[in-house]
């Protein structure tokens, strides 16, 4: 079977390199990809939302499933193009279709959702300009910190926490009435702040089955001891070692039985991969939001604990038999340090020559923002190069991990040395 993989992420990397893997693969593409997929697969330089370009790929290249990573596809429709056109109805997509999609598109229809299906997360209410003034007086009923949300895609950007109630006022008001987020800030979430521990857990859903993927957690801040700015991820564990099976059954039971069955009761089609960011707040599980693609670098550690073949996983979904599909995870505990460009997440510089991949042993190399140019691999972008390493628990997976990023060289490079500090 030809199979293309939609995204340039480490998230894909790791995700082409499962599919790789099958004996059911013909040909693999990526779309657009990087330098490590290009060594497991066909790169094809074509963007995630350029539908009617990948339309013709399919086409061209025979392929029969594609598998969608990030959200900006699912949530603009891709999942619908597919249906709505004749010639692509056959094609299995994996990611959910656009009304689905909304569950990450739109904070208050996630909130919505979990409302009427009784999922626990925190209370809220949302606001629009119309109503600013409603919106002073519900922030007045509030203890701090603050938390505002914009309704919409924000790249990970549109979550404020304050402590002091005149700012949150302001920041609602630049929001709602200056666009600060553009269109994304319209409707702005008001949220209670859930102090506790945050974790993620992945689900595969056919929708009407469901499987529960291995926990990670991440490490979202630049600075040890989870400082500084908020970046798309410095590395990830899994399994979470605070997510006993005790409280495995609470999320399966409270969270994702009530979103799988509320997913079909309100007729939103899903095929793909759920991702629940949650807290853990006095031993109870709540939700902070839902993700309708897997995390990255979550996948860096998820993935590798797969022991199923992922294509007949895929085909299985796809085909709505997700229940007949023994899900086999590594017992081993899988960690991902990830390697930056210097000054991420802010400004940096691209074009950086990297240098030591050859030389790592005994752990797997997952390429994010890199390009081979004149035989040369080259950093394209602010999270560089994730190292994956297996170990008997997280610590001793960690110390592999570490000991192989001291192999890998690029101008500015910095990493996190102090994940797991937390656990
Ligand atoms: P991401 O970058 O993960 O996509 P996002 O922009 O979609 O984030 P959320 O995940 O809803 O937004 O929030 C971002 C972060 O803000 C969370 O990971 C969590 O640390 C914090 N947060 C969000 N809601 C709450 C809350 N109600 N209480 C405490 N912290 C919260």
């Amino acid at each position: 079977m030809n199979i293309l993989v939609l995204g340039s992420g480490g998230r894909e990397h790791a995700i082409a390199l499962k599919i790789s893997e099958s004996p059911k693969t013909t040909h693999l593409f990526v779309a657009p990809g990087n330098a490590g997929t290009a060594s497991i697969a066909t790169n094809i330089e074509i963007g995630v939302n350029d539908f009617g370009a990948i339309k013709d790929l399919v086409l061209k290249e025979d392929i029969k499933l594609v598998v969608v990573g990030p959200e900006d596809p699912l949530v603009k429709g891709i999942h619908d193009f597919f249906l709505n056109d004749s010639s692509l109805k056959e094609i299995a997509v994996i990611g959910p279709q656009q009304s689905a999609a909304a569950l990450e598109g739109s904070k208050e229809f996630a909130k919505e959702f979990m409302m009427r299906h009784n999922i626990p997360t925190a209370a809220y209410q949302s606001f629009t300009a119309e109503n600013l003034e409603e919106g002073y007086v519900f922030l007045e009923t509030l203890t701090p910190p603050y938390v505002l949300k914009a309704d919409g895609l924000a790249a990970g950007k549109g979550v404020l926490i304050l402590e002091d109630l005149d700012q949150a006022k302001e920041e609602l008001k630049s929001m709602l009435l200056d666009s600060k987020f553009g269109d994304a800030s319209t409707t702005v979430v008001i949220e209670e702040f859930l102090d506790g521990i945050e974790l993620s857990c992945f689900v595969l859903t056919d929708g009407t089955h469901y499987k529960i993927l291995p926990t990670a957690k991440d490490y979202k801040r630049i600075g040890e001891g989870d400082t500084g700015l908020n970046t798309g991820g410095m590395g990830a564990i899994s399994p979470v070692p605070f997510a006993d099976s005790a409280f495995m059954d609470k999320i399966e039971q409270q969270i994702v039985i009530p979103t799988v069955e509320g997913l079909k009761k309100d007729k939103l089609p899903y095929v793909g991969f759920i991702f629940i960011g949650l807290i853990k707040v006095k031993g109870e599980p709540k939700v902070i939001e839902y993700n309708v693609r897997m995390g990255d670098p979550e996948t860096e550690v998820v993935m590798p604990r797969i022991k199923t073949d992922l294509v007949e996983v895929l085909v299985a979904m796809a085909e709505g038999k997700l229940n007949e599909i023994d899900l086999e995870i590594d017992s081993r505990a899988a960690t991902t340090v990830m390697a930056v460009s210097g000054g991420y997440p802010e400004a940096y510089e691209k074009g950086k020559e990297i240098s030591g991949t050859e030389a790592i042993t005994d752990s797997l190399v997952f390429h994010a923002g890199t390009k081979s140019t004149d035989g040369k691999v080259l950093t394209n972008g602010g999270r560089v190069i994730a190292i994956t390493s297996y170990g008997k628990d997280f610590r001793e997976a960690l110390q592999k991990s570490y000991q192989n990023m001291e192999k890998l060289h690029f101008d500015g490079m910095y990493y996190r040395k102090d994940l797991g500090f937390d656990l």
